[in-house]
C-alpha cells in the first residue's frame, strides 16, 4: 500500500484526454467541456473519494456511454495507448493497493459505471494488478472508513504499518502480514482506511508465494554475502537490507517489516535461514 507522486509534467490536460478519445467524430460541447472541468476540480478537492463525489447527474443514459466507451482509446493500439504506459510506468511495477507485483491493469477508482465523466479522466485510473482491480469493487458513498486510499491523493504516512508473524521450523520459514494495529498513524480516519483496504484485498493471500520467495533470496544472499555467517552478522545484514528496502519501497513496505522481522528472530540468524536455500548452495563453503 503506497502513495504514487502524479508527476505535474507527465499529467496531460484532461479535457485534451477526452477530445483524443473523442477522435474527429464526435465534438465536445462547451456545456459537456464546463461540466467535465467542474467535475474534475472537485476530484481533486475531495481526493476522488466515493463517499463524498455523487456521480453527475447530467453524464448519464446515452451521453454517459459516449465517456465510458472513450475508454477503449486506452487499449492496445488505440488513440490513447500512451496515456495507459504512462499510468502503468507510474506505480514502477508494483500495485500500490497491496505491494504485489505486476501491476498490469488499469483501474477505475470512481467505477466508470456509476461516474461516467471519469471514465478517461487521468487522475481517477491506476495502475494496480489484477487481483486487486477485482477485489475492490465499486466505490459510490457510504462509510468513509470504507473507502480505498486513492495512490495519487492519500499520503501514506512514512512509518512501519504491517505486522509480520514469523514461523522459523526445521524445514520450513514462512510469514504471515497483517495491519498493524499499534502503527503510529496520528489520522485516525486515514488509519481506518488503511486498515480497510489491508484486509479487503486479503494483501496476505495476495503476497503468500511472494513473501516465500523473498526469504529464499534473502537466505541465498546471506549464504553468498556474510562472510562470517554468525547470528550477529546476520542480523546486521538483514538490518542493513532493510535499510535499503526502505529508499526502493518506503518502510511502509512489507519487505521492509519482513526483513526487521528476520533480523531480529534468533533462529532464524542462527542458520534457520538455511532451509529455505537450495541443496547445491546449502551444501557450498560460505
Ligand atoms: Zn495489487
Amino acid at each position: 500500500m503506497r502513495s504514487i507522486r502524479f508527476p505535474a509534467e507527465k499529467a496531460p490536460d484532461a479535457i485534451e484526454v477526452i477530445r483524443a478519445a473523442f477522435g474527429v467524430g464526435r465534438e465536445l460541447t462547451t456545456v459537456e467541456e464546463a461540466r467535465l472541468r467542474e467535475a474534475f476540480a472537485r476530484y481533486e478537492e475531495e481526493h476522488g473519494r466515493g463517499d463524498l463525489l455523487s456521480p453527475s447527474e447530467y453524464f448519464v443514459g446515452e451521453l454517459g456511454d459516449d465517456f465510458r466507451n472513450a475508454y477503449i482509446q486506452t487499449y492496445e493500439n488505440r488513440r490513447l495507448e500512451s496515456l495507459r504506459t504512462t499510468l502503468k510506468s507510474l506505480a514502477a511495477n508494483r500495485c500500490p493497493r497491496c505491494g504485489g507485483s505486476r501491476p498490469g491493469t488499469l483501474d477505475h477508482h470512481l467505477p466508470k459505471k456509476e461516474y461516467a465523466e471519469f471514465s478517461v479522466y487521468p487522475k481517477n485510473l491506476v495502475a494496480c494488478c489484477q487481483e486487486c482491480n477485482g477485489k475492490k469493487g465499486a466505490t459510490v458513498g457510504g462509510n468513509p472508513e470504507e473507502t480505498f486510499l486513492h495512490p495519487y491523493f492519500d499520503s501514506i504516512p512514512p512509518v512501519a504499518f504491517i505486522k509480520v508473524d514469523l514461523d522459523v521450523q526445521e524445514t520450513h520459514v514462512t510469514a504471515t502480514v497483517s495491519f498493524d494495529p499499534d502503527a503510529p498513524i496520528a489520522d485516525t480516519l486515514l488509519k481506518a482506511r488503511m486498515k480497510y483496504q489491508f484486509e479487503k484485498i486479503d494483501v496476505n493471500a495476495r503476497i503468500e508465494s511472494e513473501i516465500i520467495e523473498y526469504i529464499t533470496e534473502r537466505s541465498a544472499n546471506i549464504s553468498q554475502m556474510v562472510e562470517a555467517p554468525n547470528p550477529t552478522n546476520v542480523a546486521d545484514y538483514l538490518r542493513q537490507y532493510a535499510i535499503t528496502t526502505d529508499s526502493l519501497y518506503t518502510c511502509g513496505s512489507w519487505q521492509s517489516a519482513l526483513l526487521r522481522k528476520l533480523a531480529e528472530n534468533h533462529d532464524f540468524c542462527s542458520g534457520g535461514y538455511k532451509v529455505m536455500l537450495p541443496q547445491s548452495l546449502e551444501d557450498a563453503p560460505a
